[in-house]
């Protein structure tokens, strides 16, 4: 790599945004390719190509030049990131990893062959298929299409026989705009899951680099409305230290197992018997883990990038007892600077990250959070000062 390095990361939404602020401290360069001229990143990065990912001729060109790329999300084929390696630019995740957090299918086979938690499931291709696993497993069952779904959009709970048709529907009509995410075609299958009666989420966040060095973040509970995280607290309530390190030597081992370089994220659905199963992986900075800017020693934007610049990890340890960590929707006041007033007026350490989007009602446009001793205390804080920005002053 030559110095300063210069990072190229595909995607410009807030993961971008707070990657480049990572970014300054550690003195390296970043490139960024974004959807439009205004998106979040694109607002405080200096060297921006406006560009689409899936065009190979532009992404070759955008990589051009860079030490690294990384992402602020998922969904570059992975065709595409073979053709950039072939060009000599390092990807980091490879494809190869990158592909399990793309592809729910893969994802659940290979989560299945590690002998990972894993709920029982059937890659679908037609209605009967998913009707038979619901008669074999017992109703209701998930079903989820397995590429191209966010936010639990492409996500349908399936009661009985009578509702397996819609999600095949939804495929067939590929292309168009299924909830404002548009989903293609093109090896899309139906993944049904056993339905999994979780009584809460959590999240493990862990960084490896290129060499092997692993970090893993404590164990975070998230709590999600609306297919969305809304809020997490860290470290997770009630998980005993072994729990909780046997959660983390779980997402370390999927990290090396897959060769995942960055940050993976192994999202959990826990049992009332403090059973857990694997629901999803991302592999890029994450929502449950916006909380180590404030609450960590180190974040996980910056050891994103010392993963991907295969420099030695920081220390992912708490820097206080309780961190809760609420994400601000976008609510009916457009102008947050009367809001920001009264939130630092009242709490002089609360800590408040907006990334500069319109606000739109229930878009994320920023997170809060608070530290402190007693988790009561820090809930309420976190809670009144996200409330507040999202136009409800009785939070
Ligand atoms: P997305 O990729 O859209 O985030 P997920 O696979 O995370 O979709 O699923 C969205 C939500 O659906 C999860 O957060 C969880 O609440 C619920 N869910 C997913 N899989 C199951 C399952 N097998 N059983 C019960 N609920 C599930």
């Amino acid at each position: 790599m030559t110095r300063p390095y210069t990072i190229g990361i595909v995607g410009g939404g807030q993961l971008a945004r707070m990657m480049h602020q990572a970014s300054i401290g550690l003195g390296v360069r970043v490139r960024l390719l974004a959807e439009g001229p205004d998106v979040s990143a694109a607002q405080v990065v200096r060297d921006v190509t406006v560009g689409d990912y899936t065009d190979r001729e532009q992404l070759l060109a955008f990589a051009s030049g860079c030490d690294v790329i990384t992402f602020d999300h998922e969904h570059v084929p992975v065709h595409l990131l073979r053709a950039v390696e072939e060009a000599g630019v390092a990807v980091r995740p490879g494809p190869d990893a990158l592909v399990h957090a793309q592809d729910k299918a893969v994802m659940r086979a290979r989560m299945a062959a590690l002998g990972m938690p894993n709920p029982q499931f059937e890659v679908c291709e037609r209605a009967e298929q998913l009707v038979a696993f619901g008669e074999r497993t017992g109703w209701p069952v998930i079903a989820k299409i397995s590429r191209g779904g966010y936010d639990g959009k492409g996500v349908w709970k399936i009661d009985g026989p009578g509702q397996a048709a819609e999600p095949f529907e939804v495929i067939r009509q590929a292309g168009s705009t299924v909830d404002g995410g548009t989903i293609s075609r093109e090896g899309v299958v139906i993944v049904a899951e056993e339905f999994v009666a979780f009584t809460r989420e959590l999240s493990c966040v862990v960084a490896r680099s290129p060499q092997g060095q692993a970090v893993a973040y404590p164990v975070t509970e998230t709590v999600q409305t609306g297919g969305i995280c809304t809020e997490t607290i860290s470290p997770a309530p009630g998980l005993s230290d072994d729990q909780a390190s046997e959660l983390q030597h779980l997402a370390l081992r999927i990290a090396g197992e897959l060769g995942v370089v960055g940050l993976l994220a192994v999202e959990l659905m826990q049992r009332q018997d403090g059973s857990v199963v694997v629901n999803e992986l991302a592999m890029r900075p994450h929502n449950t883990a916006h909380w180590t800017i404030d609450g960590a020693a180190t974040s996980q934007f910056e050891n994103h990038l010392r993963a991907v610049l295969d420099l030695p990890l920081g220390d992912p340890g708490l820097n206080a007892q309780h961190v809760v960590m609420t994400n601000v929707l976008g609510g009916s006041e457009e102008d947050l600077t009367g809001a920001l007033q009264h939130v630092f007026a009242r709490d002089r350490r609360i800590r408040v990250h907006l990334y500069g989007k319109d606000v739109k009602p229930g878009r994320k446009v920023g997170h809060v959070t608070a530290t402190g001793a007693d988790l009561a205390e820090v809930t309420k804080r976190a809670r009144h000062a996200a409330g507040y920005l999202m136009g409800d002053p009785n939070a």
